[in-house]
């Protein structure tokens, strides 16, 4: 039976050590699977933004090459018309209201570094050193776009070299507004987050043509100061190769670094009209997945769900088990009449607990005439009377003692006193509460009333294993049986 117990304690065991274990491999798996799920994604986030940044910069590139065609066939027919001043070409280029429109500023510089512009124009030169880019320019150059005092904005002048009075080498202007520069870059994506900078590989400065900070529009910053947002080692020595890589001349030059937990793909698009100049643009790659993301975060979330319902399922399982296994164990040791520990508990620990060296005697009782009460009152009463004697049994001997029903009317105590007198002292008072029981029709002649006999062995002394023990208590019993019973006997006294 004991064996079972445990075997039955085992086979739990092994059942939720299986469950805890299938619930961690369910764990890695899941994480494993999430991870290459992230990776996945930010791989195709890199791939996807790559691409994106490559178009973006294409088309920005495209636009500024247009601006520059421009300019340069207007030069082209004012160089083919030979003016002989240039006074007479700006007045009339001034006062045409469609050329007025369609352009920021429009006018000339000539040989001797005259410009023909407005006042205000004539301020902005002074104040950008526009007149160094016809000094160094090609045929055809873009200024890096700058503050306009005119119009409170971010403007770009191109110059473009002509041929006016039979020889004299002098340029052509236009002023662009740079917010046509970042319509361009906003119809061509649909993306939010998106940035756009023109950035100046000698200086690193950048200028903001497109942000999610609308003031940022415009605004001038330096790509030595935007590293420092980096926190990643790894981001950091890429971000400073890739300005390297730029003041070097390379071109078309994508890169993907982190900032906090985003992460970023950043591309580059040299301006063939700008020297050291190139179009910048950087998507942060959750902007491209961020469908994708919700769902696994979905993922995530469900799992954790599965797996606080699984716990919880474990745990109750457990639990509930557990108070069965305590019930079954109480049903198993203990006597269903008295509520006593039964004979099995008595065997399955009586050894133990004596080897523990607690218990100092071991007192064999059993109930006079017990069969008489059965006979004449039923055994109803019999068993009710049972339950009277062991609660008295229990009050008396209390925590100094184990009480086990041996078996019909006989009982046994293991009682943890030293002193032997204390524990007649106890017997005692145990035989009087029997005696004052009340049971009409059988105790209520005179001089008759409950009572009981024990025998007590003493350990070590008696006896030092458990069976010898019951045995000494036994014939002390026996021996109080035959002197007439009511009262209790030491097996030393025999
Ligand atoms: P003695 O003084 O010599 O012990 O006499 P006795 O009549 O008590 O004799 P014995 O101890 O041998 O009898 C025990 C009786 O207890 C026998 C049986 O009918 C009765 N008995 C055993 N188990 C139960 C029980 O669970 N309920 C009831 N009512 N009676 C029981
Ligand atoms: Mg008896």
């Amino acid at each position: 039976m004991d064996n079972n117990k445990n075997s039955i304690k085992k086979e739990n065991r092994i059942l939720y050590i299986t469950l805890i274990l299938s619930l961690l491999v369910f764990v890695i798996a899941i994480t494993m699977l999430i991870t290459y799920f992230n990776n996945l994604m930010v791989e195709h986030d890199q791939y996807l933004s790559g691409e994106i940044c490559t178009l973006v910069s294409e088309k920005m590139n495209n636009y500024i090459n247009s601006l520059t065609d421009r300019s340069k066939k207007i030069a082209v027919t004012l160089s083919a018309q030979d003016y002989s001043s240039l006074d007479e070409v700006y007045e009339k280029l001034a006062s045409d209201d469609d050329v007025r429109e369609q352009y920021a500023g429009i006018g000339f510089v000539d040989e001797d570094e005259n410009i023909y512009a407005t006042e205000e124009e004539k301020v902005d030169f002074d104040r950008w050193d526009l007149l160094d880019y016809t000094h160094t320019a090609e045929n055809v150059t873009m200024s890096m776009p700058y503050r306009s005092n005119i119009y409170g904005k971010t403007v770009s002048t191109v110059f473009v070299k002509i041929n006016y009075s039979q020889g004299k080498d002098g340029w052509f202007f236009i002023t662009y507004l740079f917010e046509d520069l970042q319509e361009i870059a906003k119809t061509n994506s649909s993306i939010t987050d998106l940035e756009i900078w023109l950035m100046n590989a000698d200086s690193a400065n950048i200028i903001q043509c497109v942000s999610t900070d609308e003031h940022a529009v415009g605004s001038w910053t330096n790509a030595y100061l935007r590293m420092q947002n980096l926190t990643d080692e790894g981001s950091k020595a890429t971000y400073m190769n890739w300005i390297q890589q730029l003041r070097e001349g390379v071109d078309n030059m994508g890169i993907n670094y982190t900032i906090g937990y985003d992460s970023y793909s950043q591309y580059c698009d040299k301006i063939e009209s700008a020297k050291d100049w190139y179009v910048v643009v950087r998507i942060p790659n959750k902007a491209l997945s961020s469908t994708v993301s919700q769902f696994r975060d979905q993922v995530i979330r469900f799992t954790i769900l599965l797996l606080i319902i699984v716990v919880v399922i474990i745990l109750t399982m457990y639990i509930l088990n557990r108070r069965e296994n305590d019930m079954l164990e109480k049903i198993s040791l203990h006597d269903a009449l008295t509520g006593l520990l039964n004979r099995r508990a008595f065997s399955v620990s009586s050894a133990e607990w004596l080897k523990s060296g607690k218990y100092k005697a071991l007192c064999f009782i059993d109930i006079d005439n017990f069969k008489d009460v059965n006979d004449k009152l039923g055994h109803e009463k019999g068993d009710e009377l049972l339950k009277t004697f062991s609660s008295i049994l229990s009050d008396n001997l209390g925590d100094k003692a184990e009480i086990f029903r041996y078996g019909g009317d006989e009982f046994l105590a293991m009682i943890a006193i030293e002193d032997s007198d204390d524990i007649d002292q106890i017997l005692k008072e145990s035989l009087n509460c029997v005696h004052n029981i009340k049971l009409s029709g059988f105790s209520d002649e005179p001089g008759k009333h409950m009572s009981f006999s024990a025998g007590l062995a003493q350990y070590p002394s008696d006896a030092e294993d458990i069976d010898e023990l019951i045995r000494c208590a036994d014939r002390a019993l026996y021996s109080i049986k035959e002197a007439g019973r009511d009262g209790y006997r030491w097996y030393k006294d025999l």
